[in-house]
């Protein structure tokens, strides 16, 4: 159990019309009402496109961040049909931005193809969640280490502007499946994420990361006891008001 801030960031993947707006009204009210976080908005709601402007203005007080959960790595407008530049979800309300995960990265998304993605959206000074994690495959072969370390090593330069980067690890195996990792595998992979990002990038400063991957309000107390998680990424619980705040009340409880 610990009181330090935390992130906790949905992403609701294809999911949402504007009926939805209700879920987010529910949010962002608990988020002022409980005092949880609304001052540093640690609060997160990545939604689909079609939804971030609309939100963005109907949300009076925010006292939760907007955010959303991929675009094309060209900068601006371009001959690009059916995509969405960094610089448009910024006009359209985005404060933050996921990449690189495993659902795209399945898809053909790249590490060098996410490194473009992630200079883009710097440019347009959005806040990144950076997806890493291993597949099932990957993990029993032992590969965990040497895929995170390629993911981070691939995907992020230098001279990027870490301050506005936070990981999230996501075992693919994890992902909407029930499956957790155990607590000092967990333990022992958000420690090595934060020296392996010092050494990659020559920093003396870890970067937040988090945990995502069947994240719900019973498993939430679990992860509460592992101070090393600075926050986590929650796909299907996000999409009901009551169970996203639900993780909130217990992680705190
Ligand atoms: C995700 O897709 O980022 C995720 C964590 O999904 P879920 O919580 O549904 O496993």
């Amino acid at each position: 159990m610990t009181n330090k801030l935390k992130y906790f960031v949905g992403n609701w993947k294809m999911f949402g019309d504007f009926g939805s707006l209700k879920i987010v009204q529910k949010l962002n009210k608990f988020t002022k009402q409980s005092k949880l976080s609304y001052k540093k908005k640690r609060i997160i709601l990545c939604v689909p496109n079609t939804l971030i402007s609309f939100f963005n203005e109907k949300l009076k007080f925010k006292s939760i961040s907007l955010g959303v959960q991929n675009c094309h790595h060209h900068q601006g407008y371009g001959p690009f049909t059916g995509s969405v530049s960094a610089s448009m979800l910024k006009k359209a309300g985005a404060e933050y931005i996921i990449l690189g995960h495993s659902e795209n990265r399945s898809e053909g998304e790249s590490n060098e193809l996410i490194k473009k993605k992630i200079a883009s959206a710097l440019n347009e000074k959005l806040k990144i969640i950076f997806c890493i994690g291993e597949t099932y495959y990957e993990k029993k072969r032992n590969k965990t280490f040497s895929v995170l370390n390629k993911q981070i090593k691939k995907s992020l330069k230098k001279n990027f502007d870490m301050d506005k980067i936070i990981i999230a690890y996501e075992p693919v195996w994890s992902i909407g499946s029930n499956k957790i990792p155990k607590k000092h595998e967990l333990r022992k992979i958000i420690k090595f994420i934060k020296n392996d990002f010092k050494k990659v990038i020559s920093t003396k400063k870890a970067p937040k990361v988090l945990y995502g991957g069947s994240v719900n309000s019973k498993n939430i107390s679990l992860f509460s006891t592992i101070p090393e998680i600075d926050g986590f990424l929650i796909g299907g619980a996000s999409q009901s008001s009551k169970k996203f705040i639900d993780i909130v009340k217990n992680y705190y409880k």
